[in-house]
């Protein structure tokens, strides 16, 4: 489906990769390429047999359904927080579920549909720890992740004065928070409630139980893709409504115990 800004190269792998297709007989060979995270238990995971499970990936596939393709047909792409616009302005995927949140400053480089979910920005801290207000986490040395709203939310809204450590996943993160390099794992509730339900976490970590923000999650398109952004509010309303989202949300936040706020209402829209 990607053809907005084929390279003459990208063109031309395209060629190679019809002709190929046309050798073998193959029939409709058309993919769609969708971002997603690889790294987050609950809404993106790539497993060690190569399966992707979670509720972006649920939302995602749902969406490439109503959009004509088939599970099969999805060739998922790791999209980390802080290349996310770059990939939807290079044309690398045709769109993004990956726990994008949907902000102004987003919006100028790229489009959204939904939002689709909500979640809360928090802190995961080492099980028997805690953190008592806001105030108190200026004390602490935070790890989150470049180009995340959870790293900007804590320099310029609740915490200017904290440490924070910027990497590249919040897996990377959960790492320091487990040897002690840093006090605490900043982004989203939901995220953080999937890391600590992990069966090798379990009794590890928990979460401060702070509401830092309110994150809206969108489907990242380019920008100017509106027809396809119309399209996929479509799919993401018919999702709620026939309850699969429902479905989707007891199934990947269910066992990590995470109360998710009821489906959001869709403002991405002209
Ligand atoms: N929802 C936040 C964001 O879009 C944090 C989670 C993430 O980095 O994916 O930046």
């Amino acid at each position: 489906m990607r053809l907005r800004k084929a390279s003459a190269l990208a063109a031309s792998v395209l060629a190679l990769s019809l002709a190929a297709t046309a050798c073998g007989g193959g029939g409709d060979d058309d993919t769609i390429s969708i971002g997603i995270k690889y790294d987050q238990p609950g809404l993106g995971l790539k497993t060690p047999d190569g399966d992707y499970v979670g509720f972006d990936v649920d939302v995602a596939t749902f969406i490439a359904g109503e959009l004509g393709y088939e599970p099969d047909q999805i060739d998922f792409v790791e999209s980390p927080s802080g290349d996310r616009e770059t990939m939807l302005d290079r044309g690398d995927v045709d769109f993004i579920v990956a726990s994008y949140s949907i902000t102004d400053e987003r919006k100028e480089q790229v489009d959204f549909a939904g939002p689709y979910f909500v979640a809360h920005q928090d802190l995961l801290i080492r099980d028997g720890e805690s953190v008592p207000n806001v105030e108190a986490i200026n004390d602490l040395t935070l790890c989150s992740v470049g180009g995340s709203t959870s790293a900007a939310n804590v320099q310029e809204e609740f915490a200017p004065d904290a440490q924070l450590e910027q990497l590249g996943t919040y897996s990377e993160c959960l790492t320091g928070l487990e040897n002690g390099t840093v006090d605490a794992l900043t982004t989203d509730d939901s995220i953080l409630a999937g890391y600590a339900a992990q069966e090798q976490n379990q009794g590890k970590f928990a979460l401060a139980g702070l509401e830092l923000s309110d994150e809206y999650y969108g489907v990242g398109v380019p920008k100017g893709e509106t027809e396809l952004r119309d399209d996929i509010n479509a799919a993401i309303a018919k999702m709620v409504e026939e309850g699969a989202w429902q479905d989707a949300v007891e199934e990947h936040f269910g066992p990590a115990n995470y109360d998710a706020e009821p489906a959001p209402e869709i403002t991405e829209t002209d």
